[in-house]
């Protein structure tokens, strides 16, 4: 093959492109799809994102009559991901400890652009491909987000974003982030304290009352951030607080988003003066829906035909965050997540092995070869 897999993704990795800096990667990435055949455009999304590069959205014509299938990948890194040293052994690539590797998800984008050179290369007839590289994923799905859904042809895709190779996130959840503003009464604290109305108790009583951590298998709730008060003798008036709820059951969702709403607001109607009592303000936003595969569905069974052929046992499993997939998903296209072998990402100590970074570029082959000859009807 025209590009050694590991050579291509130490190149990859060296490339800075933390979210919104995504400019360089992309001008790379976009001259080596074309040489590669695809017909490749770039959206203007950095317009929204406030970034200098968009999405970039390739086509491969097919050789077959299939329908197009669809891979994912994102290529914004978080921090510190500027200034990567790659360090190579016989076994497996690192940083040199002072930034993120990149895997997450650079592994990705150069077993999709492997494993599809390979299978070009190799002489089989493939079918339709369409490729999408996403910007600002890390920064909340925004490139994702951004992204005209509807140049995607595809019914069937799968996003390599995740840690173990050949293990599938065939569900992810929904989630609600939650804004609570709790507003009592400011006071001068030693003079006379009996006139004011403490909003930081009043969010202690709730917090303390609301359903918190994981409330069943499929659920979970987390209070993450909270500011307030200005001075040791003042009674505080006003409390921020942010949160969110995650199920991949959208009627536990509800459930639980609207527990913890009618705490907040049962704990501060018991805070009450004369003339005043403590308020509060909520805002919920649903930032993404929830997805789920089941295993009679062609995006799984292609996924573990192909495995077991490159001589690995597949696993699926659920996961807990969401990602470009669940924006895919929510447009009607049936795409799950795939491990390329990063582990440790989002740390200074991400690392990928060597043998799993090949792995991943043979599953991409075998995928399309297997959805090639299927019968996979959706
Ligand atoms: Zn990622």
């Amino acid at each position: 093959m025209s590009k050694n897999l590991t050579e291509y993704f130490l190149e990859l990795v060296k490339i800075d492109s933390e979210s919104r800096n995504e400019r360089a990667i992309a001008d790379k990435i976009k001259s080596d799809l074309t040489l590669m055949g695809f017909q490749v455009s770039e959206d203007e999304s950095n317009i929204n994102t406030g970034g200098n590069a968009g999405n970039i959205y390739a086509y491969l014509p097919g050789k077959t009559n299939n329908e197009p299938i669809l891979f994912c990948a994102h290529i914004d890194t978080v921090r510190p991901g500027n200034g990567i040293r790659p360090v190579k052994d016989n076994v497996k690539i690192t940083s040199d400890g002072k930034t993120i590797l990149g895997a997450d998800d650079k592994s990705g984008v150069a077993q999709i652009m492997c494993g599809i050179e390979n299978l070009i290369e190799s002489g089989f007839s493939y079918p339709p491909i369409e490729i999408l590289f996403t910007i600002c994923e890390e920064i909340g799905l925004l490139g994702a987000r951004f992204f005209d859904k509807s140049k995607l042809k595809a019914k069937i895709g799968y996003a390599f974003d995740s840690e173990e190779i050949c293990e599938f996130m065939i569900g992810a959840p929904s989630q609600n982030t939650i804004m609570i503003k709790v507003f009592g009464k400011e006071a001068h604290a030693g003079v006379e304290p009996e006139k004011g109305i403490n909003a930081i108790r009043v969010a202690s009583e709730a917090i303390a009352s609301i359903p918190i951590g994981r409330i069943d298998f499929e659920t979970t709730a987390n209070i993450g951030v909270i500011s307030g008060g200005m001075a040791t003798n003042i009674v505080p008036n006003l409390v921020e607080i942010k949160g969110e709820a995650r199920s991949h059951n959208l009627d536990k969702l509800a459930q639980v988003t609207n527990d913890i709403i009618s705490t907040f607001e049962k704990v501060a109607a018991k805070h009450k003066l004369d003339k005043a009592e403590a308020k509060v303000e909520i805002q919920v936003h649903n930032e993404y829906k929830a997805f789920f595969m089941d295993e009679s569905h062609p995006v799984v069974k292609i996924a573990e035909k192909a495995s077991t052929r490159i001589g690995l046992t597949p696993t699926f499993v659920k996961g807990g965050g969401g990602s470009d997939a669940n924006i895919i998903n929510a447009e009607g296209i049936a795409m799950i997540i795939v491990g390329t072998g990063m582990h440790g990402y989002h740390t200074v100590d991400e690392y990928i092995a060597i043998n799993d970074l090949d792995k991943g570029a043979e599953l991409v082959s075998e995928l399309i070869k297997v959805y090639t000859e299927g019968n996979n009807e959706v």
